[in-house]
């Protein structure tokens, strides 16, 4: 049943923009702060206040536009949108309506392994509203709320997209490549758990191969990767089930409820809102000069496609190793700091995205939080190059490196590990294991060359690993000839 139907998916992104200063007035923007500490009459929607524009948020709102691809308009301009709600004192919100300032932009998003363009519709500027508690459980069991005016007046940036994805996973991977880029443009934070990156899903769904989308449904309170993921997926079958079953999907919006992984009914469309947007007459129009522009696209950070492009490149990196290091902000500084001292990106490559990333994994840090340095990793992988430890005895020190920071060198000489590869003390080392093991020695000369493993094993076992392989290999099988 659900194959004969497609999931169609359009994404609407709330980002807020880490300026210094909020959109309209000086006031500090720093998370956490005691409620209603930064605040003016400009952003408590004082009446006869007025609003001035922060030029960095536009900066910011631009440079995001142009990392999407999107058109940027010469002229825009702010609109009010109309509605009532406590988080909103001045009974409307400063927006951007008919001439958002990006548009007709697109990324490239990967879905199993293709490059799949995602459309931008537009990217807009607007400003945080104030955040709204409720004290008791639940906005039912409330007795009263509390509205905290630190966060209204923060800059936010919504990005729309067309409906172009068609599963949750691609609607996940779009998201996971939107954070990606905004991190890299250094434009938010992108902190979901804090409210500063937030997500809203239309879907809507239609039988395999049918040209026309079916009723759409707004799903909201979306407030992790995770429950993306899950959000659609329940979502896209409840509607499959309604339709298949001869029914027709209501035009609603849908609360996500994370806690009972459901949706439910939140409000239809007679409900739905007309915001009458006009100008607002505080704020005048706006002409964004295009030197400005430019000069903000030249100045703009390394995109992670260009990044990854560049790992492919400078270094030989598999496609999917290099994206993988470039869509992350952390691990590809790391990877760059690493690669700089000691020069070889794959190796690089190989220990982070392996033992660096299960070990992230394992603890459930940021690689901020870990007592790894990229000096640190370099020094480990010297360690092995220049073939004073092995790759085994190297991974086996990584944990103790990675989380109490000790330096590699100092680990390997008090515990004594560095590796053997000094012949004469290898050969008499081999001639004790041949002495003790006639019997795999005789299957050795009978042509057996499995045998051979084995008494490898035994030089190991004896050097608790410290051996350097290749010597053993040879100084074995040289001592087993001269024998035969
Ligand atoms: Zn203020």
């Amino acid at each position: 049943m659900m194959q004969d139907y497609e999931v169609v998916v359009g994404i609407e992104v709330h980002v807020e923009l880490a300026t210094e200063s909020k959109v309209f007035c000086g006031c500090r923007t720093a998370f956490g702060a005691e409620p209603n500490t930064q605040t003016c009459p400009v952003c408590l929607g004082m009446p006869g206040a007025l609003p001035v524009l922060n030029r960095r948020a536009l900066e910011y709102a631009i440079r995001t536009a142009l990392a999407l691809n999107c058109s940027i308009a010469d002229r825009t301009k702010f609109d009010r949108k109309n509605y009532f709600y406590p988080d909103l004192p001045k009974g409307y919100q400063i927006s951007q309506y008919d001439l958002p300032i990006g548009s007709n932009g697109y990324i490239y998003v990967d879905v199993e392994g293709e490059a799949k363009r995602i459309r931008i519709k537009r990217v807009h500027l607007e400003e945080e509203t104030a955040k709204l508690m409720h004290a008791g459980d639940d906005i039912i069991s409330a007795t009263h709320s509390l509205l905290d005016f630190n966060r209204a007046g923060i800059p936010l940036v919504e990005i729309v997209s067309e409906a172009d994805m068609r599963s949750a996973d691609e609607a996940r991977a779009y998201l996971s490549k939107l954070r990606s880029i905004l991190l890299a443009m250094g434009v938010s934070d992108c902190k979901m758990e804090e409210g500063s990156m937030r997500c809203e899903a239309n879907i809507s769904v239609m039988p395999r191969g049918s040209k026309e989308f079916g009723t759409l449904v707004e799903l909201k309170n979306i407030a992790s990767f995770r429950a993306v993921h899950r959000a659609i997926q329940y979502e896209a079958a409840r509607q499959i089930e309604v339709v298949s079953s001869g029914g027709a999907v209501a035009r609603e919006t849908r609360h996500w409820d994370d806690a009972r992984g459901e949706t439910a009914f939140m409000r239809g469309k007679e409900e739905a809102h007309d915001y009458r947007y006009f100008p607002d007459p505080d704020l005048g129009p706006i002409v964004i000069e295009k030197p400005w522009v430019d000069r903000i696209g030249d100045e703009m950070p390394e995109l992670p496609d260009a990044k990854g492009e560049r790992y492919m490149r400078e270094w030989d990196l598999p496609k999917y190793d290099a994206s993988q290091i470039a869509d992350s902000r952390d691990l590809s500084e790391f990877f760059e700091k690493t690669c700089a001292i000691v020069g070889d990106g794959r190796e690089v490559a190989k220990w982070i995205l392996g033992e660096v990333l299960a070990s992230l994994n394992a603890t459930g840090i940021e690689l901020s939080e870990s007592k790894l340095t990229p000096e640190l990793l370099a020094e480990l992988i010297e360690l092995v190059q220049t073939g004073k430890i092995s790759g085994k005895i190297a991974k086996s020190v990584f944990e103790e490196v990675f989380n109490e920071g000790k330096r590699p060198g100092d680990i390997v000489r008090n515990r004594g590990l560095l590796q053997i590869s000094d012949v004469g003390e290898l050969v008499s080392i081999v001639e004790k294991v041949i002495d003790a093991n006639p019997g795999p020695v005789a299957d050795y000369h009978a042509g057996k060359t499995r045998a051979l493993g084995f008494l490898v094993g035994q030089v190991m076992k004896e050097t608790r690993g410290r051996a350097n392989p290749q010597e053993t290999n040879r100084i074995l099988k040289e001592e087993l000839d001269r024998r035969a």
